[in-house]
C-alpha cells in the first residue's frame, strides 16, 4: 500500500482539465492508496466555506466520496486558500493538518509544510502572510459579503502576480537557513513541501547529517505525484488524458 501526496493543484474555473484531472485521480489511483495528503493550494483561491463554486463543489464531491470509501485525505492550508475551515471538511470528509506537520511514513520522520513559510528572503510576502493568518483580519474579511470577498481576492492575486515577475527567482525560492532550522528544530531528516512548483530531491547535510528535501511540483500542465511505500518513495509526473503531454 502507497500513501500519496500532492499539492499546488490551484483548482480554478478558469483551468476545468485540472479538476477534470483531479478527479479522475482520486477515482482510480487514490482509491488505491492508505491516505492522500494535500500539502497546500488545493484551491487557486478559497474565500471562505460558504463561497464554493461549481468547480470547487465538484472537488469536494471528489473528496468526500474518496473519504467514503475509506481513504483518509489530510488538506494543509497554503497561501492561497488558508480559509479552508470546519465546513470544508464536514463536507468532503478531510482533516486539516497543521503547518508544519510531523509524520512517521512507513517507520521515517518526515516533516510536512505548505512551504511559503521557509521563502524568508521575501520579506514582502512574510509580511503580508502574518496579516492574513491573523484571526481577526481573517474574522474581519469572512464577515464581507461574498462578493467583496471575491473582489478583494482576485486583487491580491493580481498582486501576488506582479510581486512574483518582478521578484528575483532565488528570492522567492526556499531560504537554505530557513530549512536548516525546521530540520534541526524537528529532529527529522527529511522535508517534504509543495509551493515553490520546482519539483525535486534535494540532499544535502544540516549539522553533519544527511537530510534530505523533496519538493512537489504544480498541476498546471500535468500532474504531479509522490508515491511513498515500504520500499520507498518516487516523485512522479502525472500525464494530463487528452492533453499534450
Ligand atoms: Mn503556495
Amino acid at each position: 500500500m502507497t500513501t500519496l501526496f500532492i499539492s499546488d493543484l490551484h483548482l480554478d474555473a478558469s483551468r476545468p482539465d485540472i479538476t477534470a484531472q483531479f478527479l479522475q485521480f482520486l477515482d482510480a489511483e487514490a482509491l488505491g492508496a492508505d491516505a492522500l495528503y494535500i500539502l497546500g493550494d488545493l484551491f487557486e483561491s478559497w474565500i471562505g466555506d460558504d463561497a464554493a463554486d461549481s468547480g470547487q463543489c465538484a472537488a469536494i464531491a471528489g473528496l468526500r466520496s474518496l473519504t467514503q470509501r475509506g481513504v483518509p485525505c489530510f488538506v494543509m492550508h497554503g497561501n492561497r486558500d488558508f480559509l479552508l475551515g470546519e465546513q470544508f471538511c464536514q463536507r468532503s470528509g478531510a482533516r486539516l493538518l497543521a503547518d508544519p506537520v510531523m509524520l512517521t511514513l512507513y517507520g521515517t520522520d518526515v516533516l510536512l509544510m505548505h512551504g511559503d513559510a521557509l521563502c524568508t528572503d521575501d520579506q514582502a510576502y512574510q509580511r503580508l502572510r502574518a496579516t492574513v493568518r491573523d484571526t481577526d483580519w481573517q474574522r474581519r474579511f469572512l464577515g464581507l459579503s461574498i462578493s467583496q470577498r471575491r473582489a478583494l481576492a482576485g486583487a491580491a492575486r493580481d498582486g501576488s502576480k506582479a510581486h512574483i515577475a518582478a521578484t528575483a527567482y532565488a528570492i522567492t525560492d526556499v531560504n537554505a537557513d530557513s530549512v536548516g532550522t525546521v530540520l534541526r528544530e524537528s529532529g527529522a531528516a527529511t522535508l517534504l513541501h509543495g509551493h515553490t512548483h520546482r519539483p525535486a530531491v534535494h540532499s544535502f547535510n544540516v549539522d553533519g547529517r544527511p537530510c534530505t528535501r523533496i519538493v512537489l511540483g504544480d498541476w498546471y500542465t500535468q500532474g504531479s505525484v509522490l508515491r511513498w511505500n515500504a520500499q520507498g518513495y518516487e516523485l512522479c509526473g502525472l500525464a494530463r488524458t487528452g492533453g499534450p503531454e
